[in-house]
């Protein structure tokens, strides 16, 4: 999948460890989802890798489905509703283009 910014840059998600693009968890959404991956990995009847498989292919389809992206050219914010329309958000001065990128690990 691709989508152009306004400013002309074509932004493509068609890979995995994409820089300008993270998962939207909602507030109201958080309980439910540990509460899911903590019911997972106490089920003594699947394997490590089935829970792990579980994790990655129901619960994030599910939690974490909506994305965000900003434009590494521009800084605009693209996110999806959950309908999976993308809204777009034009960050004040001055941008910081790197808002999606990996945790820092302290
Ligand atoms: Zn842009």
């Amino acid at each position: 999948m691709h989508f152009y910014c306004t400013c002309g840059t074509c932004i493509h998600d068609i890979t995995d460890n994409i820089p300008h693009k993270a998962y939207l968890l909602s507030d109201e959404d958080e309980d439910r989802y540990c509460e899911a991956i903590e019911a997972v990995m106490r089920d003594e009847s699947l394997t490590m890798d089935e829970r792990v498989n579980r994790i990655v292919i129901s619960l994030q389809t599910r939690y974490l489905s909506r994305s965000i992206y900003q434009c590494p050219d521009c800084g605009k914010l693209f996110v999806d509703d959950n309908n999976y329309k993308l809204h777009s958000f034009v960050p004040e001065e001055p941008v910081d283009k790197h808002l999606l990128t990996a945790a820092r690990e302290d």
